[in-house]
């Protein structure tokens, strides 16, 4: 039994001298090192909407700033090809605690009440067609737009503080809301699960709704999308 790694040879593989332990030798002598109390305060809330609580190892906080960052891990079990899929409230379970679990990204970034996402129980058919688009990328759910049809709008020409328009009774989807992990933002994720959305619905993109308060990413996106003016509910 080697004396430092605990390792037992087998007497099946050849006989290899241990070569590690070195550290041992490099600390003989050594000054310890000085402590100090820093002049500076590095509690605060994190970008990924985590505070992290004094006497915390870190370590909830990494697990779901890696989330934040990176996306939610696939299950290996979701049979899963091509890239998008659309998750409705009647899909199996697997896929509606999914979308329940990436809908606490956002809540935990932004602060929100409520999930975006509630439908766990018996799969039902919702009046106003609920459904989540969740994008992959390297095994992980990159990217996520929620939307309900609904047929209340009215025009926004988007000039800042400009009155909206008169009531229009179209059924339209209405993007309740988006979410980009972290490193997949500034890509062009948001604006594909919309044009994803507009197709869907066979209408332009322009045609698609969108839910108010508009957050400024939301609001930057729409422009862009459709910069004549958009269809706000
Ligand atoms: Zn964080």
């Amino acid at each position: 039994m080697d004396r430092w790694s605990g390792h037992a040879d087998s007497g099946e593989t050849l006989y290899r001298p241990w070569v590690g332990g070195r550290d041992q030798n490099l600390s003989q002598r050594a000054a310890p090192v000085q402590f100090r109390v820093p002049k500076l305060s590095l509690d605060h809330e994190c970008r990924c909407g985590f505070r992290e609580q004094s006497g915390d190892d870190g370590r909830a906080h990494a697990d779901h700033h890696a989330t934040w960052a990176l996306g939610v891990r696939v299950p290996k079990n979701l049979f899963w090809p091509g890239d998008l899929v659309v998750v409705t409230t009647q899909s199996p379970i697997a896929w509606r605690r999914l979308v329940y679990k990436v809908a606490g990204l956002p809540q935990r970034e932004n602060h929100y009440d409520f999930r975006s996402w509630s439908h766990l129980g018996e799969p039902e058919e919702t009046e106003d067609n609920v459904r989540a688009y969740l994008l992959k990328s390297n095994g992980h759910v990159v990217g996520y737009l929620t939307t309900h049809d609904t047929d209340h709008h009215r025009p926004w020409d988007l000039i800042d503080e400009s009155p909206l328009g008169g009531a229009d009774d179209t059924l339209r989807p209405r993007v309740d809301l988006i979410w980009v992990a972290d490193n997949y933002r500034r890509q062009g994720v948001g604006a594909m699960l919309v044009q994803a959305l507009a197709d869907d619905f066979g209408s332009p993109v322009a045609e698609v709704s969108w839910s108010t308060p508009i957050s400024q990413s939301g609001l930057q996106l729409a422009r862009r999308l459709s910069p004549d003016g958009i269809w706000v509910s």
